[in-house]
């Protein structure tokens, strides 16, 4: 069993957690959707842009009354409503399968039932539905049912290889329980919220802001490339 992390590391976590936060604010609280829409819009997230994948769930909305009708609708009428996600022949068999696997298993179309499992249950119910990778799973838990879920996109991935909060060793499905373990349940959603928007703001994937960084004295990438200066800690 690969060891947690280290102490020193979830100390460096807290701090970086504190100073993003500072800096731009505490995450706007997530308009509450229910879990089963969470599920569907974390779905058309995969692979394609926040913009795209929202006009493709308010195509959705807007072509159907409800997930029964989204369930039963003909295929390319799906695949017509979330075509601006991309991939749409892909995701809307997709999407079907689920809604009527939850019909079958539940009697209804609804996720609150997870709400009462452990969150690993929870989990792995979520990581049998095809299409449902670690990050899907993990947003659905934490912003869907308010489980402590800590997902690990591209942003989060890179911003966190790069303060050395991910050792550089760890596969991206491999950092999601090596960030649960970090970070302190009850910051695991907020948290997540300020890497992503860090990592789209100034932690670029091409060229990183370094220089307009507020955690850059806490970030061993800095410190590889500017040592002098990173050697200098900030109060
Ligand atoms: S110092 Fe640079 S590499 Fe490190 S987190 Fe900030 S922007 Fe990213």
């Amino acid at each position: 069993m690969r060891p947690g992390p280290p102490a020193a590391r979830r100390g460096q976590a807290a701090r970086i957690d504190r100073r993003l936060e500072a800096f731009y604010g505490p995450p706007p609280r997530r308009r509450s959707r229910d879990a089963l829409s969470t599920l569907v819009g974390a779905i058309l997230s995969q692979n394609t842009s926040d913009a795209n994948s929202r006009r493709a769930l308010a195509r959705l909305r807007a072509r159907f009354r409800s997930w029964e009708a989204v369930r039963d609708a003909p295929l390319a009428s799906l695949i017509g409503a979330i075509r601006p996600a991309g991939l749409a022949a892909l995701r809307a068999p997709r999407i079907q399968a689920i809604l009527r696997r939850v019909s079958a298993e539940r009697g209804a179309l609804s996720l609150t039932f997870l709400r009462r499992w452990p969150v690993e249950r929870a989990r792995a119910w979520l990581r049998s539905l095809d299409g449902v990778g670690p990050k899907t799973a993990a947003i659905v838990l934490a912003f869907g049912l308010g489980k402590p879920a800590f997902a690990v996109d591209t942003h989060v991935y890179r911003v966190g290889r790069r303060l050395g909060l991910i050792p550089g060793a760890l596969s991206v499905e491999e950092a999601h329980p090596w960030m649960e373990e970090l970070v302190r349940p009850e910051r695991h959603g907020a948290f997540h919220l300020l890497l992503v928007r860090h990592g789209r703001e100034i932690c670029k994937a091409a060229r990183p802001r370094c220089h307009l960084c507020p955690v850059r004295r806490l970030c061993d990438f800095y410190a590889a490339r500017v040592p002098a200066r990173a050697g200098r800690r900030a109060p």
